[in-house]
């Protein structure tokens, strides 16, 4: 483990996978924000682990809104979309809160109890493995903490990364 800067590490990550989607799918365009809360103690985690869950959710927001943004201009309605994908952050009571939502597709209820699941996509084949939310969670509380999801169809999602402040800290 090793003392590391949060906020660093989402910002890096969301730029990369901005850019990394980018420049696979030209027509991929979305927005992405962070709120970054600049008090945020650095805290002892494993970085790349970490930092894999930042990017599977990152990436997983990003899809889901280009999948809306397609069917949106596919069914011909002029629907003004503009996909939004935010990475915040947030001090809590001995803990860090790290936020990624996006305005995207959401998830339907008849599947959110599946998605932590090994192996559970939606996605087609060569595009999915449906391995990285369940190894988020793992990752997660491997380190103390906790992976939740509160989603609402049509209108987005938000994952939620809880990570201990441990004592040792400054
Ligand atoms: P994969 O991305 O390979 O499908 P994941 O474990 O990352 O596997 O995600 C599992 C499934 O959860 C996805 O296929 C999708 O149906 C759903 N999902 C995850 N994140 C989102 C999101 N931000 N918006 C909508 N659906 C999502
Ligand atoms: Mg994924």
């Amino acid at each position: 483990k090793e003392l590391t800067d949060i906020n660093a590490l989402a910002d890096e990550f969301l730029r990369l996978s901005y850019h990394g989607l980018r420049a696979k799918d030209k027509t991929f365009n979305a927005n992405f924000l962070t709120d970054l809360d600049p008090s945020l103690p650095k805290i002892e985690i494993v970085p790349q682990d970490i930092g894999r869950v930042f990017l599977n959710l990152i990436n997983n927001a990003f899809y889901a809104c280009n999948e809306k943004s397609k069917l949106l201009r596919n069914s011909g309605k002029n629907v003004d979309y503009k996909p939004e994908v935010t990475v915040s952050t947030q001090l809590g009571d001995n803990e860090l809160e790290i936020n990624i939502s996006d305005n995207g597709s959401g998830i339907p209820e008849s599947i959110r109890e599946k998605i932590f699941q090994p192996f559970f996509t939606t996605k087609p084949t060569g595009q999915g493995t449906g391995l990285g939310l369940s190894l988020s969670y793992d990752i997660v509380k491997a380190h103390g903490g906790a992976l939740e999801v509160e989603s609402e169809n049509e209108k987005g999602t938000i994952f939620k990364i809880r990570l201990p402040i441990s004592k040792k800290s400054p």
